[in-house]
């Protein structure tokens, strides 16, 4: 019986949990100095944490999530966004009582959407939130560190967008604003758009329809409808943005899919060649202010974002990214095989790499599978080098090749290994 995987749920494989390594390694190394945290959370939750969060209304809730009702007759929710979950654990562990706090958090989301490349319906993702601060210095920071990060991984081509959806004192005139617009053109709205006029007309600016494109072309900007207080905070991004030499755009139209946001939103896409098609979103987020009132916390505003995983992998030069060198030991007969166990345990304790070839077979036949596994260094003990106690190392890129005491071939190799030392 052959059982294969779920559409959208990928495996992530060897080649490609490398480029994945080295993306987390270095947004840990760049989250950790601009202060954040880790947090581990949960891939179930309640449901209503989304329902009520996210929105009643938006594609996510209203027709992407995994929602099911447990053994015990609960509903619960695989966690579409690390945004809720964070908050429920900021809240539930009151967090709050250090005056700002940064966390970021790895792991899988999932969304029941149409899979094609760059979408899935089991995702990545890397976020970070900052709890508690309302300048808007500290969004400014937080594009600054996605753009150092960006910068680090060589991606191409990024550009980052950024709005301001106001607050719950300007944004009702908008909404309204909005409505008298879109119900002027109703009839060139898809349905879905047509059905949310009332209840949520923002998501109209998002929709991916062609006709809602069109018709919302000349939608009122949100940006002309910012009370005193917004207005001051989006002023304030764009000047720090600017100190801090973040290259931006902004853009009226983008509202994002998820109903917390308030103030300051912002996406970042990148060159993809095409590979992506519109799936070209890298990262995206905003501001918070009302969530963690809401989920019956303190009043504290917030800041976070998420980055696609899948999508920046691909975008990731591959040569780029270093690759441990695996050195392939070669006990030529049954006595260098007993004498290799202690060496090679000696060479992994140096911190090589290293992988025995115990089958007892040709030199040839050894060579072959050590260019197969992409071995970098090749390690031979024969009868010979075991009468002097040496070995036969081979740097195989180089074909560079000597007899050397068996106690200074771990050097001989970490000197020949490029980057960082080992
Ligand atoms: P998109 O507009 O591409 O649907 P989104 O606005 O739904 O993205 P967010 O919920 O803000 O995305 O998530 C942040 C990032 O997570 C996106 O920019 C994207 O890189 C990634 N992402 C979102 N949904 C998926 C998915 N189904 N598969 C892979 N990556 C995804
Ligand atoms: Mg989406």
């Amino acid at each position: 019986m052959k059982v294969t995987s779920i559409r959208g749920f990928n495996d992530i494989l060897p080649d490609e949990g490398r480029v994945w390594r080295h993306i987390e390694d270095e947004a840990r190394r760049i989250f950790d100095v601009y202060g954040f945290s880790e947090i581990r959370l949960p891939v179930l939750e309640k449901t209503e944490l989304f329902s009520r969060t996210i929105g009643e209304t938006t594609d996510i809730v209203e027709k992407q999530m995994y929602t099911f009702t447990d053994r015990h007759g609960d509903s619960v929710t695989l966690r579409p966004e690390g945004t809720a979950p964070a908050v429920r654990a900021y809240i539930e562990h009151r967090l709050y009582t250090a005056p700002v706090t940064r966390l970021f958090y790895t792991g899988p989301m999932f969304r029941y959407e149409r899979p094609q490349k760059g979408r899935y319906r089991q995702f990545y993702q890397i976020g970070a939130e900052i709890l508690g601060e309302e300048s808007p210095m500290v969004d400014a920071e937080a594009l600054h560190m996605l753009a150092a990060l960006f910068r680090n991984l060589d991606i191409r081509g990024v550009e980052i967008e950024v709005n301001s959806l106001g607050c719950p004192v300007c944004r009702p005139s908008y909404r309204e604003a909005l409505t008298g617009f879109l119900e002027d053109k109703r009839d060139r709205l898809c349905a879905n758009c047509r059905r949310r006029i009332d209840k949520n007309p923002l998501r109209a600016l998002d929709c991916k329809a062609r006709g809602c494109i069109e018709a919302t072309q000349d939608a009122p900007s949100v940006l002309d409808y910012l009370c005193a207080g917004c207005k001051g905070h989006f002023e304030g991004l764009k000047a720090g943005l600017d100190r801090m030499g973040v290259e931006y755009r902004v853009n009226p139209r983008m509202v994002r899919g998820l109903d917390y946001y308030t103030r300051t939103t912002f996406e970042v896409t990148a060159y993809t060649g095409g590979a992506l098609g519109a799936q070209n979103a890298i990262a995206a987020g905003g501001r918070y202010d009302d969530l963690v009132r809401e989920l019956g916390g303190p009043e504290t505003p917030c800041f976070g974002f998420a980055i696609g995983m899948e999508r920046l992998a691909m975008l990731v030069d591959r040569s780029a990214v270093p690759e441990r060198p695996l050195v392939f030991f070669i006990p030529m007969g049954g006595e260098a095989g007993r004498m290799s166990i202690g060496m090679i345990s000696d060479l992994r304790q140096r911190g090589l790499r290293v992988v025995a070839d115990h089958r007892g077979a040709s030199l040839k036949s050894s060579m072959k599978r050590a260019d197969r596994m992409r071995a970098g260094f090749v390690i031979i003990l024969g009868e010979d080098e075991m009468k002097e106690g040496a070995v036969t190392v081979k740097q195989m890129e180089t074909g560079a090749q000597e007899r050397l005491p068996y106690d200074v071939v771990a050097d001989w190799i970490r000197e020949r290994i490029p980057g960082r030392p080992q």
